[in-house]
């Protein structure tokens, strides 16, 4: 079942029309409303007339977050400041917060490309969505709800956080749809299973999760804990908010389709900016074809993944792969690059371990050091009791140091690094509140 099948089974040759047309409108409104677009195209020395269509996005140069602070609050809106109808703030992860506004038609996409996402996870009219995403500047909570009543369902705007009210209304409500960050759907799927509440009992279907790259380890920990299936939303504010792409839940596993009707992806070498193949690891870029408020060309997004056309997909739209990082959440580490989500992966092979971790990384001697801190599951730790390795309990003790080498060589074979491994008891770890959480701590230059 789709939303909007005819756009989403459209035919390659088809799109690209649309998608050629689309650019060049953009392309004209911004040289003729946005001064930093129309200087940007004269000092590279092109002109509207030479964009024709999305191949011809190479000669246009990227717009970086940067310009959005250097352009803060207002600079980049296309319409004037009294025809926005909302505004947005970028959650701020990485720095100063970037501005964003719609207008009311930018609003309705923003439902029509939610509603989709929804549909594509498995969300059907009539069902009820607990909408766990924060409310407020950031563009998770409103851009779920509004996407979500736009689908014909019921929303209950919870918010994040508030764990014990989740839970409450997780049970008396029954809804089948919960979206939220995957860490915090972690802390939902441990608290039920404190509070000796089956997840059964709950009448949860369908979980999307996005805001923060998770893996395989994460979605196994959450589909067993909530009894769901759980699939990946992927959206920045820049660009609109959630719904840029989603996962579809039959699909689970291949990607999230791009709504490349309405946001045309590249992606490009981080260091260079080269366009790259299909399949290629590099930065995400992003252009927006149809926003009326805030368009923007060739945004570098900063997140790392590929694209790909699945031809044996449901619907003809490019997929992109899950997100490796944010290359400025990139560690160097010993001239290795390292990104989280790669010792989140190896922890999903590891049965005694959960998916809660966290990365410190410390500079001794002039070296940087990795340690992992990484907690047992529930199970292992009250079969074999304390996770230090203490002289009293010579059995336990010989067990967690084979866990701890084990993981420490997998580690070192399938990244190259050496990393000291600490294993801790389940809840040591920080957890979500609610919202994105950071699992590096960095302490070099502390
Ligand atoms: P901020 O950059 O301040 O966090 P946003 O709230 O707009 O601002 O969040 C967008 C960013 O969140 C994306 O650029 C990406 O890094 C991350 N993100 C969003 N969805 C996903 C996802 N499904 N997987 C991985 N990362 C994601």
């Amino acid at each position: 079942m789709f939303y909007n099948e005819s756009i989403e089974k459209i035919s390659l040759k088809r799109l690209r029309k649309l998608q050629d047309v689309r650019l060049c409108n953009i392309v004209n409104l911004l040289y003729s409303k946005v001064p930093f677009y129309r200087n940007k195209f004269q000092e590279s020395g092109i002109s509207p007339s030479d964009i024709k269509g999305t191949g011809d996005l190479y000669k246009i140069p990227f717009t970086k977050k940067s310009d959005l602070r250097d352009n803060y609050p207002f600079g980049l809106f296309a319409i004037p400041v009294e025809k926005i109808s909302r505004i947005h703030v970028s959650s701020g992860t990485t720095g100063k917060p970037t501005v964003v506004g719609y207008s009311g038609n930018d609003i309705k996409l923003f439902s029509e490309v939610v509603a989709r996402s929804l549909y594509a996870a498995g969300a059907r009219p009539g069902m009820m969505l607990q909408n766990a995403y924060g409310y407020g500047l950031f563009t998770g909570g409103l851009g779920l709800h509004y996407g979500a009543e736009r689908a014909g369902m019921t929303v209950v705007p919870v918010s994040g956080g508030m764990t014990e009210r989740q839970i409450l209304l997780l049970q008396d409500f029954k809804p089948e749809v919960i979206s939220c960050t995957p860490s915090y759907a972690q802390t939902l799927a441990e608290e039920i299973r404190k509070r000796n509440i089956s997840p059964e009992e709950l009448n949860l279907k369908y979980a999307i999760l996005g805001a923060e790259p998770w893996t395989e380890a994460i979605r196994t920990e959450v589909e067993n804990g909530l009894n769901v299936t759980a699939t990946n939303l992927y959206g920045l504010s820049e660009i609109i908010g959630p719904g840029v792409s989603q996962e579809d839940f039959e699909e689970k596993g291949t990607g999230s389709y791009v709504w490349e009707d309405h946001f045309f992806p590249e992606v490009v070498d981080k260091d260079t900016g080269e366009p790259l193949p299909y399949g290629e690891k590099g930065v995400l870029v992003f252009t927006t074809l149809t926003k009326e408020a805030m368009p923007l060309l060739r945004y570098w997004t900063n997140d790392i993944s590929y694209l790909y056309y699945d031809k044996s997909a449901k619907r003809t739209h490019i997929k992109m792969g899950p997100i490796l990082g944010r290359a400025d959440d990139m560690l160097i580490i010993r001239g290795l690059n390292l990104f989280h989500t790669q010792i989140e992966e190896l922890i999903q092979d590891i049965e005694e371990l959960n998916a809660n971790y966290q990365l410190v990384v410390t500079r001794e001697s002039k070296m940087d050091e990795v340690e992992v801190l990484v907690e047992l599951n529930e199970k292992y730790y009250s079969d074999i009791g304390f996770p230090e390795i203490t002289s009293e309990k010579p059995e336990a003790n010989e067990k967690l140091q084979t866990l701890q080498d084990h993981f420490t060589n997998k580690i070192k074979g399938k990244i190259g690094l050496t990393m000291k491994v600490t294993l801790s008891a389940p809840g040591d770890i920080p957890r979500s509140e609610g919202g994105k959480l950071n699992r590096i701590k960095d302490l070099r230059n502390s």
